[in-house]
């Protein structure tokens, strides 16, 4: 094993591949077929050791974050996820690392029926970039811009729980039942297969990745209205009640459950009159969603604490620069 042709025929070469691959691996490009009826969406991610994950983070939580991360865009938009790529850059040629790499991406590859058609190997600090695209029905997606005026805004899941585990691990609290926090963060859950069929009652979402108060936002810019989200509406888990309970004299820090990101939840907005459709579906998915306010004529975002009093974010999200 010493060069990057050993490594990508081990590790990154998988048997069942989906009839609509062409051509996948062995030639300069990898090649599908898109259906007619079809249109075909294109999401790529990059993740690196020490900004997007812990430099000890385990090979497995690696591959599984990376896939999850790029699923979430997808779902953002009601797409079926099809094919990927993989450009990765190693350190060195660890087999144990490969190993336990290539296994977490096998199982994802066949649980969301998804071809690994080609990628990248190179030698460098540790840094994984996929390209993850998907089908979904001609002009039958969700946008950020088709939020309207009326529409109730939901979430799904419970919102925090990344940004908990996240500080959890920085600093090094040893607490058994935060342990659920820190596999939110290692283990993002892609709403894939609730999305697929969201998008038949819901034409606006985005996948909240940089925190609700961020990704709100991008809603509301992009669809030119406003929203009102009451906090004592946002989800919470356990776990997060019990850290505050514990760690911050029983006080919820909504900054920290609301601008640091790494949810890979969803955020839909639907008119009222689809609502107990959504309702019915979640529950078919045995997932929670929530109710959260409502999209408003002005142009800002509202967080209305239990007071009824607007409560102002000052970070509003992760940023890289
Ligand atoms: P090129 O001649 O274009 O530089 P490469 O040597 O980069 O080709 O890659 C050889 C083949 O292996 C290509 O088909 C490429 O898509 C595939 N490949 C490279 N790295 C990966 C990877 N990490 N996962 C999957 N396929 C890969
Ligand atoms: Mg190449």
């Amino acid at each position: 094993m010493n060069s990057e042709f050993d490594i990508i025929k081990k590790f990154f070469t998988f048997a069942d591949t989906r009839d609509d691959v062409l051509i996948a691996g062995g030639d300069d490009c990898a090649s599908v077929v898109v259906p007619p009826d079809k249109q075909l969406l294109i999401t790529t991610d990059t993740l690196i050791s020490g900004v997007h994950f812990p430099a000890e983070t385990s090979a497995e939580d690696i591959a599984y974050k990376a896939i999850m991360v790029n699923l979430s865009d997808l779902a953002a938009m009601g797409a079926t996820p099809a094919w990927l790529t993989l450009a990765i850059s190693l350190p060195e040629i660890d087999e144990s690392w490969l190993q336990k790499f290539s296994a977490t991406l096998a199982g994802l590859l066949k649980r969301f029926n998804i071809s690994l058609i080609g990628g990248d190997t190179t030698k460098g600090a540790l840094s994984i970039t996929m390209q993850a695209m998907g089908l979904c029905d001609k002009n039958k997606l969700m946008r950020r811009d088709q939020a309207k005026t009326g529409d109730k805004i939901y979430v799904t899941g419970d919102l925090g729980d990344a940004a908990i585990g996240l500080h959890v691990l920085l600093n090094k609290i040893d607490d058994k039942q935060l342990q659920v926090c820190i596999e939110r963060l290692n283990r993002p859950q892609a709403r894939v297969e609730f999305a697929q069929q969201l998008v038949f009652y819901s034409a606006c979402a985005i996948d909240i990745s940089d925190g609700l108060v961020a990704d709100l936002n991008h809603i509301v810019n992009a669809s030119a209205c406003g929203a009102q989200v009451f906090l004592s509406r946002i989800p919470i888990s356990s776990s997060a009640a019990y850290y505050f309970e514990k760690y911050n004299s029983g006080e919820i820090d909504w900054s920290m459950l609301l601008t640091r990101g790494d949810d890979y939840e969803l955020c839909f907005t639907i008119s009222e009159d689809k609502e107990s459709d959504v309702v019915k579906l979640a529950h078919r998915f045995d997932l929670k969603i929530s109710c959260i306010g409502e999209i408003t004529k002005s142009t800002a975002v509202s967080f209305l604490n239990a007071e009824n009093k607007p409560q102002n974010f000052t970070d509003t999200g992760f940023k890289h620069f």
